[in-house]
């Protein structure tokens, strides 16, 4: 009850595009009789969550934030929902999202921007000398960061205790270091993506949103797994994600990735990443300058990759399977152009160009295969390291604090996207583990977030060292 009256006065932040209350208040009875009758209780019982709007969801609408996918209902749950449902979750609604997860604002989706809870925290506000004001004053709000920016706004709101994202290029850890939450992407094939609508299927991943690094484990220790649905999970059995109070960090050895010190990083990231490094080096943990020298290269690398896959999967939005159909007749290819004319927005439009480009049969080789290969050199670069002895690595999550939406959108949002995911894309393209916890607040009374990221499928160890951290 709380956490839906929550979702109500929050409401102006956009972060839910369906809020599934019924749904929620018939769950929350049945755990409550769950819990009077002394049945055993899930790990999740009882305990609001939400999803964002590109998991599928059974009789609940799952739109992407795309006019595509409006008033789509799938007749199924993805796997993670699933797994969440039978564990006791609650679920609270769908969250907003950039449409089809392609952005890094939560600005982009046709249900408007999702708008930072702390763009109206008394600390901000103070710092900014703006008066007190209502829900309505429509400027110099911050944005969320995104691609799931409603997830990381929906669980620094309290509207839920945890929240599902994906993560494809830092969605779900570039708006958890903007809303001072735990973003955490599992090593790739760790957790199921089906029912996940995808973006770019190599590099796509459930991500987990909470409040502290112990809920993440414990929601990862839900969803991790086989999926006999998604042939890119583990066979092995998951152990679970209790995590273990480090006292010592003594036998730690915390790798710095000197690329990571880019001229587009705001002094106040970089004086807040060397102090967390600073404190490990006190508490004894060992502490070195590492190198990723391909690392210039992960950016362009990405673009070709990502469009590439998009540009294949989003060919499956024709109009006649799902979602939106224009009534267009004369053939059937137009009916094809105009239906994805109207379903998509121009960021998605243009990766599909771009995608198609890079995928002709003149260009497959100079620029596919060529991408594949970097690929394969960056995600070296990181084995190069750990093999050397490094048990993480510590770097920022963004370049900076959350900007002002005005801001933000000034910018072309193709560059935009780019540019920020300079910390976070090369551990999708390497299929690692990463996490982002808030470290401190800015000057300007922000959070601001540092990332950890592990070896492949070391998610325990990732954690236990974020949540020494935290
Ligand atoms: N910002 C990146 C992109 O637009 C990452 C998106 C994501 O992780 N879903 O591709």
């Amino acid at each position: 009850q709380k956490c839906l009256s929550l979702i109500k006065k929050t409401k102006f932040l956009n972060a839910y595009i369906t809020v599934s209350e019924e749904v929620a208040l018939k769950q929350a009875e049945e755990s409550e009789e769950r819990y009077k009758k002394g049945h055993s209780l899930g790990d999740l019982d009882g305990i609001p969550v939400a999803v964002k709007d590109n998991f599928s969801t059974s009789g609940i609408e799952t739109t992407c934030a795309s006019n595509m996918l409006k008033g789509y209902v799938p007749p199924y749950n993805a796997t993670v929902v699933q797994k969440l449902l039978d564990q006791g979750a609650l679920l609270m609604g769908k969250t907003n999202l950039d449409e089809f997860a392609m952005g890094s604002g939560s600005t982009d989706g046709v249900f408007g921007p999702v708008k930072n809870p702390w763009s109206y925290s008394k600390q901000y506000r103070e710092k900014r000398k703006q008066k007190p004001h209502g829900e309505n004053e429509e400027t110099n709000w911050l944005i969320t960061g995104g691609s799931s920016g409603g997830s990381a706004a929906a669980v620094s709101a309290f509207t839920c205790f945890a929240a599902l994202g994906s993560d494809t290029g830092g969605s779900t850890r570039n708006p958890a270091a903007h809303c001072g939450v735990v973003g955490l992407k599992p090593s790739y094939g760790l957790v199921s993506r089906h029912g996940l609508i995808p973006l770019v299927n190599s590099m796509d991943v459930p991500g987990i949103l909470t409040r502290c690094v112990d809920d993440a484990a414990t929601v990862l220790g839900v969803l991790a797994g086989h999926d006999c649905k998604d042939s890119t999970t583990v066979q092995d059995p998951v152990k679970s994600f209790i995590l273990p109070s480090l006292t010592d960090v003594s036998k730690l050895c915390i790798g710095i990735p000197k690329e990571y010190l880019v001229p587009e990083l705001s002094s106040e990231v970089q004086s807040l990443w060397s102090k967390a490094a600073k404190l490990f080096e006190s508490e004894g943990a060992k502490v070195i300058e590492v190198s990723l020298p391909h690392t210039s290269y992960s950016i362009v690398c990405y673009h070709v990759l990502c469009t590439s896959e998009v540009a294949s999967n989003m060919a499956r939005f024709d109009g006649l399977e799902y979602g939106h159909r224009c009534d267009i007749n004369v053939s059937t290819e137009a009916m094809y152009a105009a239906t994805r004319r109207e379903g998509f927005n121009d960021v998605v439009r243009g990766r599909i160009l771009s995608g198609n480009f890079f995928l002709l049969k003149e260009n497959y080789e100079n620029y596919f295969i060529k991408a594949q290969k970097v690929r394969r050199l960056i995600a070296n670069d990181f084995v190069n390291v750990f093999n050397s002895g490094v048990d993480v690595l510590l770097t920022p999550t963004t370049l900076s604090e959350a900007v002002p939406y005005v801001e933000f959108i000034k910018e072309d949002n193709r560059t935009r996207s780019a540019q920020g995911d300079i910390f976070t894309q090369a551990v999708n393209m390497a299929g690692l583990p990463a996490v982002s916890v808030p470290m401190a607040l800015s000057n300007q009374g922000l959070p601001i977030g540092l990332q950890f990221i592990g070896r492949a499928f070391c998610d325990q160890q990732l954690l236990t060292v974020a949540k020494w951290f935290e």
